[in-house]
């Protein structure tokens, strides 16, 4: 089991000034917070520290601005939707660790909340500089990070403020670790892991982790061609890693040293490219027809993964089992998504497509731990240490 993460409430932050690093990595759309989810998420650590009458001094990045200042990346719209959200104004400076900056943090009230400007507009953000991560430091009394989607990368606001203050996490990182804590170590079975997506690459990593403690692996998505490839199947102009096959070979030997049953796709939902939707049909895989391309599993492979699912204890789910972006080759996530609802074990999904599908299919509330982290979900999943949850771990690193 791993050390334990201090968190808020080993903190004392009573009037004290308190450097909360949040993910506001937001959607705009004409200058305007389009989705203020991650706004919202952050509300709970917010107003928990404001209850204490914290002095709270916000700080993210947005966006890929590669250490320059992009105007239409500044956070003035963030500033807006969150005063909105919290229901009282936030001081925004156009600063990070200069002079404004600086004079905004001196400034702050108790109860006040403050937000420094686009962290990635410096570049030593992302070099994780000690002198930058220093003047970080010199904003605030104590360290809060409820950014858990940025917890994979050593950045200067991740992991080189949390040296030099007394750290924590913050409530969604607190409940994102706990989740996939959970998961790792858990003897909960049937373990089953229900993975899709674009490509194996991205996934080797954590099939490789998890399939010794796994019960049932179910393949769908793009990644599962190139396990039909390894099985000899034809999968015609299908998305495939030719050069992922003997990968997959391997993988489907340790599956078979572990006893972990898995399943493929028995029939996909095929089309001669991916705008001919009225062309598409369903059909077994072993009649795929060469000038065409799987896009979705298929109805029966949805019955069969849909009754292993309902066995679970323990369930894993990343990567869409179709392209669910066109709403036509939506169904096999769909049904996934629902049998995942309506599994009576600990269900959490990750993955940035698949936590959007289940937005979109609306069941988002429906799992138990909806996983937002994206790459550092994955990394998690691998069993890689996070930079960003090692550093708030009792007794340091
Ligand atoms: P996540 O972000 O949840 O980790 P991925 O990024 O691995 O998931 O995969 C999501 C992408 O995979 C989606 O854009 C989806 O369109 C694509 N995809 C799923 N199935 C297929 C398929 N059969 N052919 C091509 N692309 C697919
Ligand atoms: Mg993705």
């Amino acid at each position: 089991m791993a050390r334990r993460m201090r968190t808020l409430r080993d903190l004392d932050v009573t009037e004290r000034r308190v450097l909360v690093r949040v993910d506001y990595n937001v959607p705009l759309e004409n200058g305007q917070v389009a989705d203020d989810t991650r706004i919202r998420a952050t509300v709970e650590t917010i107003r928990w520290l404001l209850d204490r009458r914290a002095r709270i001094i916000l700080c993210t990045h947005l966006g890929r601005p590669k250490g320059q200042v992009r105007e239409e990346l500044r956070l003035a719209p963030v500033a807006a939707a969150l005063s909105t959200v919290l229901g009282q104004s936030v001081r925004y400076v156009r600063d990070i660790v200069g002079p404004e900056a600086q004079e905004m943090a001196r400034r702050l009230q108790p109860g006040e909340v403050g937000l420094l400007e686009n962290l990635r507009f410096d570049p030593r953000e992302e070099q994780n500089d000690p002198e930058f991560a220093a003047a970080l430091a010199s904003l605030a009394e104590c360290y809060v990070n409820d950014a858990f989607g940025a917890a994979h990368r050593a950045h200067a606001s991740v992991v080189g403020v949390a040296k030099l203050l007394p750290s924590a996490a913050g409530f969604l990182m607190e409940r994102e670790v706990a989740a996939l804590e959970r998961v790792l170590h858990s003897t909960e079975r049937p373990f089953v892991l229900v993975l899709g997506g674009a490509k194996v690459s991205d996934k080797i990593g954590v099939i490789e982790n998890l399939l010794p403690r796994a019960d049932a692996l179910l393949l769908g998505g793009g990644m599962a061609n190139t396990f039909l490839r390894a099985q000899g199947f034809e999968v015609g102009r299908s998305l495939v890693e030719e050069d992922k096959v003997e990968e997959a070979r391997r993988l489907f030997a340790l599956a078979a040293k572990h006893g972990v049953r898995v399943e493929l796709p028995v029939d996909v939902v095929v089309a001669p490219s991916l705008s001919a939707v009225d062309a598409r049909q369903i059909i077994r895989v072993a009649e795929m027809p060469a000038d065409q391309a799987i896009y979705d599993i298929g109805p029966e492979t949805v019955r069969h993964f849909a009754a292993v699912i309902a066995t679970a204890q323990l369930l894993v789910w990343n990567g869409p089992m179709g392209v669910y972006e066109v709403p036509e080759f939506r169904e096999g996530t769909r049904g996934v998504a629902e049998a995942v609802a309506a599994c009576p074990g600990f269900t959490l999904v990750g993955g940035g497509d698949s936590v959007a599908a289940l937005k979109e299919l609306g069941l988002a509330d429906r799992v138990d731990h909806l996983s937002t982290g994206g790459g550092a979900t994955l990394e998690y999943l691998e069993g890689r240490e996070l930079p960003g949850v090692a550093v708030l771990m009792e007794g340091g690193e």
